[in-house]
């Protein structure tokens, strides 16, 4: 470090002694000013020289002898640059004189305060600067006689008491400013493990929590297609209802812990605006409508069909913003307005509400995370605190912005304002084939999971389609099944002993008779890692535990119908 400083002072120190030069030949007049500028660049020169390996390298401790090189380099250095003084005092008069003093005095609180951290070097250019601040005064005291001249060296010594006390207390406060800083560094370091050992933690729970609930949730769909009485069908029904919170809660807390992490990875791909705003309002319109609430879409004329962005994210917001609205308006209504901004290509997109509203003096709060507007809500209304945080994070990482206004009593309305780049609709994209569950019927499937449960649910959930269903336990009997038969698909889980699900998938995928064949993973690990290691391996769709047994068998249709175009493309 002293090495940079000495080097960025370098320029100073020398404009300084062309400042001096020209000062002292005004004064006396002669060309040792010239030749004293010459020796102040030489040795100026041998300076930046000696000290350019320190610079070079600042975590090499330097030798013993290097270190002395250093301190004679400073030492002649000062001899050298206040030299100058000597010949000012005797030839420059009263005003030289003044000005020698004025200039070593410089020189030594320059030196004291860059130099105070490295002692031997701090000591090696203040001898000679209080040699020369003393010493010439009383030189010429004692030679020409002069008391006055005694006198300013007692106000030298007053000067220096003063400096050293000053450098004391810089010396203490830049010292005090190191520690905390390397403390500040550890901590940091510290947090910087904590928050990835806090991922890892959330992987393993978030994985082994969904993997009873996919039991549990399984289980209960399957329950309710049974015959039940009434209060059967409404036990059923809580036990789904929670199930559905606890997988939202285990979602909101992965997402906002990947947020925090700096891991959140975004999509970019095209999504119809129209498409989506309009499978929004099918979702929450009927939970409006059961409230007596009107829920009403206007979208601009000029809003574009297509743009491309992040549509799961984009999606994920509304969502929240929407089931909001639902959850706190009791009569009234609630309008998702779209405009678009052409000048700097923004989608404005307002979702408002005739519910409660929110207080102002909490309105500031609500999208910190685990924040209600108040008390009562998690009792009254349940919910975590995490949607409008994580949203607002969302939209910040997308670049817009997630605003709320807001009146007791009138109702709210929320504001997400995201830059989005408009598109043409491909139309000739490859359309994904048309999906009909009853093209599970016949079908054979391979499905790989390590845990009974799982593989006893998948059956009792595909086999009513009329499909057939070879069942294994790991990730190489998967492979030994691909090598031996044909298959229509492949549901694959992540983890499992023996061989994972990646491998086995590569596997599959680099030779034999299912090369081709659509695999579906099937997995509870839902961190985006996860997603981008099987997107890597070309996997038709990604499913996380809990199953869900409608998407689980449309998705399953859906990879069927592809494996057919895939074998009449093959043999045409
Ligand atoms: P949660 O809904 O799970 O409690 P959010 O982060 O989505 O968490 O919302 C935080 C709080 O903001 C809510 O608890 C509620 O008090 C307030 N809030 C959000 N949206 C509305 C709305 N449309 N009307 C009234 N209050 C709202």
């Amino acid at each position: 470090m002293i090495a940079h400083v000495r080097f960025r002072e370098l320029k100073t120190r020398m404009g300084l002694a062309v400042f001096i030069a020209v000062t002292a030949w005004f004064l006396t007049r002669g060309m040792w000013p010239a030749i004293w500028l010459g020796l102040v660049a030489t040795t100026q020169f041998v300076d930046w020289l000696a000290f350019r390996r320190l610079r070079l390298n600042p975590s090499v401790e330097p030798s013993r002898l290097y270190k002395t090189v250093l301190c004679a380099v400073a030492s002649i250095n000062v001899v050298i640059y206040s030299g100058i003084a000597v010949i000012l005092w005797i030839n420059g008069g009263d005003a030289g004189r003044l000005f020698a003093l004025i200039q070593v005095a410089g020189g030594l609180l320059h030196v004291s305060l860059h130099m105070h951290h490295v002692r031997p070097l701090l000591f090696s250019a203040v001898i000679p600067h209080s040699l020369y601040f003393l010493g010439i005064p009383i030189a010429d005291g004692i030679v020409a006689g002069r008391w006055e001249d005694f006198l300013i060296a007692i106000g030298g010594v007053l000067f220096m008491t003063h400096l050293v006390v000053a450098v004391r207390q810089s010396s203490m406060t830049t010292k005090a400013l190191q520690e905390a800083n390397a403390e500040a560094q550890a901590q940091r370091r510290k947090a910087e493990v904590a928050s990835a050992a806090k991922s890892d933690f959330l992987a393993v729970v978030s994985h082994e929590i969904r993997t009873p609930m996919n039991a549990v949730i399984s289980a209960a769909n399957l329950l309710r297609r049974t015959r039940l009485d009434r209060e059967q069908r409404e036990h059923v029904s809580m036990l789904l209802d929670a199930g559905d919170m606890l997988v939202g809660l285990l979602n909101d807390v992965l997402d906002f812990s990947k947020i925090e992490a700096g891991k959140m990875q975004l999509e970019s791909s095209e999504m119809d605006l129209r498409d989506k705003l309009a499978s929004l309002g099918r979702l929450w319109q009927p939970k409006a409508e059961a409230n007596g609430v009107r829920l009403a879409i206007q979208i601009a004329p000029n809003v574009p069909d297509c743009v491309r962005t992040d549509p799961l994210r984009f999606q994920q917001m509304l969502f929240n913003l929407l089931s909001n609205a639902v959850k706190f308006t009791e009569d009234g209504s609630i309008t998702v307005s779209v405009d678009w901004r052409e000048a700097d290509r923004r989608l404005i997109v307002a979702v408002a509400d005739t519910g409660c509203g929110i207080a102002p003096d909490r309105l500031g709060n609500i999208f910190d995370s685990f924040e209600q507007a108040d008390a009562g809500t998690t009792r009254k209304y349940g919910g975590t605190g995490l949607g409008l945080a994580i949203s607002r994070r969302l939209a910040e990482i997308m670049g817009g912005r997630l605003t709320a206004e807001s009146v007791v009593g009138e109702g709210s309305t929320f504001t997400l304002d995201l830059p989005v780049e408009p598109v043409q609709r491909t139309e000739n994209a490859p359309k994904r084939a048309a999906a009909d569950e009853n093209m599970l019927a016949g079908r054979v499937i391979l499905a790989a999971d390590d845990h009974a449960v799982n593989r006893h649910i998948l059956s009792l959930l595909l086999e009513p389609h009329g499909c057939q269903l070879v069942l294994v336990e790991n990730g190489a009997e998967a492979v030994e099944a691909a090598m031996s038969q044909p298959f229509d698909a492949i549901l694959m889980d992540m983890q499992m002993p023996v061989m994972d699900g990646l491998t086995a998938t590569a596997r599959i995928r680099a030779e034999g008779m299912n090369r081709k064949t659509p695999l579906i993973a099937l997995t509870a690990n839902a961190m985006d890692v996860h997603r981008a290691a099987w997107d890597a391996e070309g996997v038709h769709a990604f499913l996380t535990k809990p199953i869900d047994p409608v998407l689980l068998a449309a998705t399953l249709a859906e990879a069927c119908a592809e494996a057919v175009e895939v074998r009449e493309a093959a043999v045409a």
